[in-house]
């Protein structure tokens, strides 16, 4: 008789395209999954769309047994069960909000075997018959999804996650993964340890936007910062400007208003209607900028946004990248613009102050509604405004953040009551004393310190001097890498130390006087001295290189001819691209574009001017923010990777990513150096098949 067989578990590169139908992992994704499949204990910290779930789905699918996802966020849970349910992947939840019947069939199958993922409620894991449970299934993978929520540093501490450690030691210490899109050191630190990881892999990645050129201007005025606003639209069209108040957003919609700029609000004062109203019109890219405060931004979908503005300093480095980051998502460059006056950290210092109200004055609040509230139902019939003006302060915002302290100490309850505006507030008993809530004083003063050290660390990045790419790696712990050479600083650094020619050796500006003297030969000197075309810039080429292929006698017999013999053709047309780009060539001809000097290309000639050829090789103007793909260069490019594709026999992701010949077609770089600052090509890829690229980039280049 035949043993049945058991299914063979697939490889993770197969199950990738099998049930994700991936081609490849991203970078960071692979390590995680390796390191995953070779049973270590990880902690990954990819930012929010960076990939996480699939860090531990895919290994669950190529091992036996169970992995159980812990999740703090119900509708999330269901999400991703639904999402692997389509794919074929038996996974289930047990949570609160299923039904008796849904919560018995998740148990059964839980109990058969039947799925492998399982993903559950941390509460859940508090239970110790659900746990006795778990002790006889196989549980092959522990995931903690949302980690940061264990930490008090985090912005989302649920003291359920506290549990886990008790969890994973009562289920004798299973394989585990924790994930979350913000650690910072402290967090990072408590995970490692409530986790008791065993020698984990901790990696940061993901962090870094090759496209995105940060900036931060000081502005010591309003109108200041409306001028550098509208030169930012002027050039970029498309964006965010982010405020911190509701009034600003109105003031600065007014100004664009005024300017034509076809912008729209968004604010959590809006009615629900004009805010999707607005939300509409700018995915819909019906408007092309949207002012708001930080209400905007959830679930937003433009992927051409291409500046991000922030009229005002944010609150937290983790809020300004997340808000910033929504520039450039097709992976283009965009420019994210922080507008910054010392003076509005007066507003972060008035938020900062409304969120944490001292403890005495959340006693002083309780006190007043153990005055005011009815004697029999204990319910206070006073507006968070009366309060305030009761207990004399300005900033009804600490009215709100008492009465949820008060709430989460069970002091008081708050509940909507259907036809009557605003929320009952009811003392739960009138007769306890201030002193005797149990009010959490530690974790009120442990919330106002991680504030004041978030604003404290925005302030610094204000402030910062050095790559501001690097300097917010680094505050997210994620290798810094090589400077941006895009934002700001970069910038700077780069006219500072660039004598005019600096990148062009003596010998590389030889170089492009030979080609330059090359091009003058083969044109016509005009009477008024203005030169004029006579051969096209391939006859040219190889002209100079001295080519048998060049047959016209008119050209073979110049003093130039085999000038430059010993250059590669790849690197003439480089050269010749690089030469344009500075504006040093010009073409003229009706049916056929036929080369020669432009006025500059000649001064340069003769010496009388720098070269200026871009070290980089960007394009120049056309390379700042707002470049977009080029089609025509991108099929051209999707057409060369299919050719090496063909060649080597390699998966065309494998050769280079689509993102990144959209990237290279916008940003249309010369040189290896500039390729490289592109998101997806790697040093691998610029030592194998960068070269081609850039020449076909370059003949574009000169066929324009
Ligand atoms: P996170 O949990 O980190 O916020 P997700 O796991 O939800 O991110 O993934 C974000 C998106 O990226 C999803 O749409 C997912 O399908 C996609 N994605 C993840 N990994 C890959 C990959 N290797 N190749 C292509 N797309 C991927
Ligand atoms: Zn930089």
């Amino acid at each position: 008789r035949r043993r049945p067989v058991k299914p063979l578990l697939p490889q993770p590169d197969e199950a990738l395209r099998t049930h994700f139908g991936f081609a490849c992992l991203r970078p960071g994704q692979d390590e995680v999954v390796q390191a995953v499949m070779q049973g270590r204990d990880v902690l990954a910290i990819m930012p929010t769309g960076g990939g996480k779930s699939l860090c531990y789905q895919l290994p669950a699918l190529c091992r036996e047994g169970i992995t159980l996802v812990v999740s703090p966020l119900i509708a999330l849970m269901k999400d991703q069960v639904d999402a692997l349910r389509r794919k074929g992947i038996p996974a289930a939840m047990i949570n609160s909000s299923l039904t008796a019947e849904e919560y018995r069939e998740s148990m059964d199958g839980l109990r058969r075997g039947a799925f492998k993922l399982v993903y559950v409620a941390p509460e859940r894991l508090c239970s110790g018959g659900f746990i006795a449970l778990l002790r006889r299934q196989r549980i092959s993978l522990f995931a903690v999804d949302e980690a940061h929520c264990l930490s008090q540093w985090g912005h989302d501490f649920r003291p359920d996650y506290l549990r886990l450690g008790r969890a994973l030691d009562d289920l004798g210490r299973p394989q585990t993964i924790a994930l979350t899109a913000t650690a910072t050191e402290q967090v990072r630190k408590d995970v490692l340890e409530h986790l008791r990881l065993r020698d984990p892999l901790v990696i940061v990645r993901g962090f870094a936007r090759a496209n995105l050129s940060f900036r931060v201007v000081h502005c010591d005025s309003q109108s200041g910062k409306l001028r550098r606003l509208h030169r930012l639209i002027e050039d970029c069209r498309v964006g965010i400007v982010y405020c911190s108040t509701r009034r600003k957003v109105m003031t600065v919609f007014d100004d664009l208003r005024g300017m034509g700029v076809n912008a729209v609000v968004y604010h959590a004062g809006l009615t629900d209607a004009e805010r999707g109203f607005a939300q509409n019109r700018f995915i819909a890219g019906e408007a092309d900028v949207v002012v708001a405060t930080n209400a905007f931004g959830m679930g937003i979908d433009r992927a051409d946004v291409r500046f991000v503005a922030h009229f005002e300093i944010p609150g937290s480095v983790e809020a300004y990248y997340q808000e910033a980051g929504r520039a450039g998502r097709d992976d283009l460059p965009a420019v994210c613009e922080l507008l910054f006056n010392h003076a509005d950290l007066r507003t972060q210092e008035f938020f900062f102050e409304g969120a944490n109200p001292p403890c005495s004055f959340v006693l002083r609040l309780y006190a007043l509604l153990r005055r005011h509230c009815s004697p029999d139902a204990h319910e206070v019939d006073l507006t968070p405004d009366d309060m305030a003006e009761m207990l004399r302060t300005k900033n009804v915002m600490s009215v709100g953040s008492a009465l949820s302290a008060l709430v989460r100490a069970g002091a008081i309850e708050r509940r909507d009551v259907p036809g009557r505006p605003g929320r009952i507030i009811r003392v739960t008993d009138p007769s306890r004393r201030g002193d005797e809530i149990g009010l959490d004083a530690e974790s009120l003063r442990f919330k106002a310190l991680r504030d004041r050290a978030k604003i404290g660390a925005i302030t610094r990045f204000a402030y910062s001097e050095g790559c501001r790419q690097q300097w917010i790696l680094r505050y997210f712990g994620e290798d810094a890498g090589a400077p941006c050479g895009l934002c700001d600083s970069c910038l700077d650094d780069r006219a500072r130390n660039s004598p005019e020619d600096a990148g062009l050796s003596e010998r590389d500006l030889l170089v492009v006087k030979k080609a330059l003297s090359g091009i003058a030969r083969a044109s016509r000197r005009e009477a008024d001295g203005s030169w004029r075309g006579i051969f096209g810039k391939n006859k040219i080429m190889l002209m100079l290189k001295g080519s048998r292929r060049c047959t016209q006698p008119s050209l073979s017999r110049l003093s130039t001819f085999g000038l430059l013999k010993d250059m590669p053709e790849e690197a003439m047309k480089v050269l010749f691209a690089r030469m344009r780009r500075a504006g040093l060539l010009a073409t003229s001809g009706d049916e056929r574009p036929l080369l020669t000097l432009s006025e500059r290309g000649a001064r340069v000639m003769r010496g009388e001017e720098p070269a200026r050829l871009s070290p980089e090789g960007w394009g120049g103007a056309r390379s700042a923010a707002g470049g977009e793909a080029d089609e025509t260069l991108y099929r051209a490019l999707i057409g060369l990777r299919k050719s090496i594709s063909a060649e080597t026999g390699l998966p065309a992701c494998r050769i280079i990513g689509n993102d990144a010949l959209r990237a290279l077609s916008a940003r249309k770089p010369l040189t290896r150096q500039a390729a490289l600052s592109i998101k997806g090509i790697g040093p691998r890829i610029a030592e194998r098949y960068l070269p081609a690229f850039l020449e076909l980039i370059a003949e574009y280049e000169m066929k324009e």
